[in-house]
């Protein structure tokens, strides 16, 4: 049982803050990426270039998010309200800060959205997050990957922890499937055997004088494979268009 039930608006409460990002196309993908994920809070700290027309390009239906994007100028202002601060980060620092794995920060993540908002920091493309940045989170999230190539595309990175995010809210339900028909109760499955036998005996299938050992061979099959009433339902049809046609000959 996990210890508390995440809130419905657990994902509005989540921001994704994107410090000093070069590329404008970066942008626009990490927005398609929350908005897949159902995330919509996006803070911009001193992007370099904002709006753009890669951005919208790269957001590809995603720029109501560019749209509704918060473009700040200090860290502060993206970070000061909110209950819990984590900066995502390719590599360790010489100062160790508490460290979490995506599916460690989603779960802490999850559960802090019932005290405020929480924010989720991307560093820039080449440099990363800088040490003052870091410093200001109450935990790390680095994203397990080869060691000695370990760098996310920005967007990438913010794909799979907004994809984390989304499985440890109550919106990770997968789509609902149509129901199928019922199965068939075993005096349906009876009553098609002896359909089926005599089927089989129209058009000589069955030519030994016991027809015992294939027809159990073929009870089996039946059992094994449980059809829904709909699948009988063709079954019986098809049967049924044997017979006819063997009676008219
Ligand atoms: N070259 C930079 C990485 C920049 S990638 C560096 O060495 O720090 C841009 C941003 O994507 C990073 O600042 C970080 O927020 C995120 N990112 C990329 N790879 C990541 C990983 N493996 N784990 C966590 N965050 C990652």
């Amino acid at each position: 049982m996990p210890a508390f039930t995440p809130q419905p608006a657990m994902l509005a409460s989540i921001r994704i803050v994107l410090s000093h990002t070069s590329h404008a196309g970066n942008i626009g993908a990490a927005a398609r990426a929350m908005k897949v994920m159902g995330l919509s809070e996006l803070y911009l700290v001193n992007p370099r270039q904002f709006p753009h027309e890669e951005a919208t390009a790269m957001a590809s239906g995603a720029d109501d998010l560019l749209a509704g994007a918060r473009v700040v100028d200090s860290i502060e202002s993206a970070i000061g309200d909110c209950a819990l601060v984590v900066g995502a980060s390719a590599r360790t620092r010489s100062l160790a800060w508490p460290m979490l794995d995506p599916r460690e920060f989603a779960a802490k993540a999850a559960e802090a959205t019932r005290e405020g908002p929480v924010a989720l920091l991307f560093g820039t493309e080449r440099t990363g997050l800088t040490n003052e940045e870091l410093q200001r989170c109450h935990y790390h999230v680095y994203i397990p990957s080869n060691p000695d190539y370990s760098s996310l595309n920005l967007a990438q990175a913010v794909q799979i922890l907004c994809y984390e995010l989304r499985m440890a809210s109550p919106e990770r339900a997968m789509p609902a499937v149509e129901p199928e028909s019922p199965k068939v109760g075993s005096a349906d499955l009876e009553r098609y055997f002896e359909h089926l036998e005599r089927m089989l005996n129209s058009v000589d299938f069955i030519k030994a004088e016991n027809p015992k050992p294939l027809m159990a061979k073929i009870r089996r099959l039946y059992y094994r494979a449980q059809p829904s009433q709909e699948e009988m339902n063709i079954l019986r049809g098809m049967c049924k268009a044997v017979l006819d046609t063997v009676a008219q000959k």
